[in-house]
């Protein structure tokens, strides 16, 4: 054969492959088949890597038996996984319950997707009660959506409530777990149809991949989730995929510490004098501790704290004096951040004032006294320009 020919098939490893700790990455679009009856046998054969390989399919079943689901769907990112959930399940003239404290980029997806394919939505305030929401809820509601704490406000919804009346009534329910990370919480065991996570945040761990998931404990749902996907033609990488597996070796001890060292943070600004409340659901005294240690194993690193009124240019020069906390969105890797909430509490339909700025913080893996010597600085500029 020529040597045109001969480079198209050189180097090909036959047989398996050596067995290292982590899986293979595989890449690939086209995939060999052994036969011709094997090309249109859907049912035995994986015929197109779009559907995922080695990686993928490793992560997925580590994040089922981390989630007790049946199967998992893989998506390109965290907003990805609920827009995908969500265009899966709902259909023209079904109605969507969504929680105001959502994730603002979920919230703008139902405004500008949902609706425009003839999907009610109507936001609800996170105080209703289970029975009220439930109870008034129209004939076309197909569907609940819920955060849990919410991930700037931190509302606690009581979830297994409104998942056992929602089942009663045919509705389904989902809730956006990524604060519960899939281990501090775990919605499918609390009667949670679909389980969506951002695996960007805890999961990745490293703040460079993005990734979502959608798990789901009834089998047909979760065939419906991965019909779905292939309806949208959606497909995450193998590499990505490696490196969530990566993330989920060690994310219980990362949360451990993370949750700790929140808390630790969390009590210590509680007794500053320019702190008005803290707004972290596992220190007791704040809203929604009582769900969060009825329903939750641990903490993240993840909440915020009202500063006493002062001109917005102190919350800047807050957060312009930080040098251990970065300023960024993101949330869930090993290093602390820091925003102001404000600018993103407008678009809720159940506007609520906490009685002075609302600034979040991720807390990291960095020493806590070195983080608590950072917001003191902070703390100091903002008094200054409080006057
Ligand atoms: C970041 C985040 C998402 C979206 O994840 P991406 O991977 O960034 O798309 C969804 N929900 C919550 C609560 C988040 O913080």
């Amino acid at each position: 054969m020529s040597d045109q020919t001969r480079l198209i098939h050189a180097g090909k490893i036959a047989g398996a492959l050596v067995n290292t700790v982590g899986p293979p990455i595989q890449k690939g679009s086209t995939v060999l088949l052994p036969d011709a009856a094997a090309l249109y046998d859907d049912d035995n054969y994986l015929t197109y890597g779009r559907a995922g390989l080695s990686a993928q399919a490793s992560l997925r079943a580590a994040l089922a038996e981390l989630e007790g689901a049946a199967d998992v769907a893989l998506y390109p990112s965290g907003l990805a996984a609920i827009s995908g959930a969500l265009l899966a399940l709902l259909a023209a003239g079904d109605e969507i319950l969504v929680v105001d404290s959502i994730y603002k980029p979920v919230r703008r997806f139902c405004d500008n997707v949902l609706k425009r394919f003839g999907v009610a939505v109507t936001y609800f305030d996170p105080a209703t009660p289970p029975e009220t929401l439930v109870g008034e809820a129209s004939p076309q509601v197909r569907m609940i959506m819920l955060e849990s704490p919410g991930s700037l406000s931190f509302e606690m919804q009581d979830t297994p409530r409104i998942a056992a009346l929602a089942r009663d009534r045919g509705i389904l329910t989902a809730i956006d777990n990524t604060w519960g990370a899939g281990l501090l919480f775990k919605p499918l065991d609390h009667g949670i149809d679909v389980s969506l996570q951002a695996l960007t945040k805890y999961v990745g761990g490293h703040s460079d991949v993005f990734m979502g998931s959608a798990a789901a404990r009834d089998p047909k749902l979760a065939g419906k989730l991965a019909d779905g996907i292939n309806h949208l033609g959606w497909a995450v990488s193998g590499e990505d995929a490696y490196a969530m597996l990566r993330g989920l070796r060690t994310l219980p001890l990362r949360l451990d510490r993370q949750g700790a060292n929140g808390l630790a943070i969390a009590a210590w600004l509680r007794d500053q004098p320019e702190v008005a409340s803290i707004l972290h659901p596992a220190l007791p005294g704040c809203p929604g501790h009582d769900l969060w240690a009825r329903d939750f194993t641990g903490a993240c690193g993840l909440f915020s704290f009202v500063l006493k009124p002062a001109p917005e240019a102190a919350v800047d020069a807050f957060l312009d004096a930080l040098s251990v906390f970065g300023l960024g969105f993101s949330w869930g890797g090993f290093e602390s951040l820091a925003i102001s909430c404000d600018p993103q509490l407008k678009v809720r339909r159940y506007a609520k004032s906490y009685g002075g700025p609302l600034i979040r913080l991720h807390v990291g893996l960095e020493a806590v006294d070195d983080l608590m010597a950072d917001l003191r600085r902070a703390l100091d500029a903002y008094a200054k320009h409080a006057g």
